[in-house]
């Protein structure tokens, strides 16, 4: 059997993060106890995920020509990507995030820059086309430039491939087309609260404000829940898919484990109930590990 095929059409970043005993304060130099660097990025998290479990997967993304470049095409070489669909600029830096985390409390500040992610232009894009409509799926998210994730969802539309959107990070507006062009459209509580102006405490607020999003224009809606799982509503109804209780030690990049777990297994042909509960497995799995792609399992991984 062929493997599952995805392309997803976002960013990259490096995660810079530095641990010290307190936040600085404006103007002040401390020195810190660690440093850590690792690979993020929605796109990217979502990407390797899916490779994780064994997807062929095109990244169409665009890099600085720098280190952090050269880093991370590395990374996505080493876990078998196509990256003849990774582009590079040399007017803007790779994406990054840097974050400085107090020890002590766990809270942190972060600074992301763009860069070349605010660089990848619809253009570029639809000189790739072929990425996207040789693929099962096409995923897309928010961290790149609005028009940019248009035109891959439009050209996958076209093709007859299903598109997911993950409108992350949360921002309060959306054109109609991004509902209307969104197969699976994927948010989870606090971008589903910011996109409809609804809260989503309980099971019934998220059934209504799925409703809203639905009547907007998009194919189904799946809110992803935290620890109370996901919650999928059609036209026909909703279906809620409780998540294992775990002990969640760090649920960061949890969302972008559980997109990328959603493609490859709708890519693989599980129904969308299915690919719901193991997405929530995964994506559990991810939260008892620290850190983001590295605390993705790889189909080895899993429980039969
Ligand atoms: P995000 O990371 O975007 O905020 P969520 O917090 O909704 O997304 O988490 C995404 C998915 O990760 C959930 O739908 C669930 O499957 C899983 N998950 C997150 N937190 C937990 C948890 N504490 N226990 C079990 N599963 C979790």
């Amino acid at each position: 059997m062929s493997r599952p095929k995805i392309c997803v059409v976002g960013a990259s970043n490096i995660d810079l993060v530095s641990y010290a005993p307190r936040l600085p304060k404006l103007g002040e130099t401390l020195t810190g106890t660690r440093f850590q660097m690792g690979f993020g990025g929605k796109g990217a998290n979502q990407a390797v995920m899916a490779a994780k479990l064994g997807a062929e997967v095109a990244m169409i993304t665009k890099l600085g020509d720098d280190i952090f470049g050269k880093d991370t095409l590395k990374n996505y070489e080493t876990l078998g990507f196509a990256t003849s669909h990774v582009l590079f600029t040399s007017e803007a830096s790779t994406g990054v995030a840097p974050i400085w985390v107090d020890g002590a409390t766990g809270n942190n500040a972060i600074i992301v820059v763009p860069g070349a992610n605010d660089l990848l232009t619809p253009a570029d894009v639809e000189a790739r086309r072929d990425a996207i409509t040789q693929a099962q799926i096409v995923v897309c998210q928010w961290e790149v430039p609005l028009e940019t994730t248009l035109a891959a969802l439009r050209i996958g539309r076209a093709a007859g491939v299903t598109t997911i959107f993950n409108p992350a990070p949360a921002r309060a507006q959306l054109p109609p087309e991004a509902y209307q062009l969104s197969d699976i459209f994927c948010p989870n509580e606090s971008e589903t609260e910011l996109l409809t102006g609804q809260p989503v405490a309980t099971q019934e607020q998220a059934e209504a404000a799925a409703h809203m999003l639905l009547a907007r224009g998009a194919g189904r809606v799946i809110i992803t829940l935290g620890e109370r799982g996901s919650l999928l509503v059609t036209a026909e109804g909703a279906q809620h898919v409780p998540a294992p209780q775990v002990k969640a030690i760090d649920t960061t990049g949890a969302g972008d484990a559980f997109v990328g777990s959603l493609a490859y297994f709708l890519a693989a042909g599980a129904p969308l109930v299915d690919a719901m509960q193991r997405a929530n497995q995964i994506a559990a799995l991810s939260v008892q590990r620290t850190g983001t792609q590295s605390s993705f399992p790889s189909a080895a991984e899993l429980p039969p």
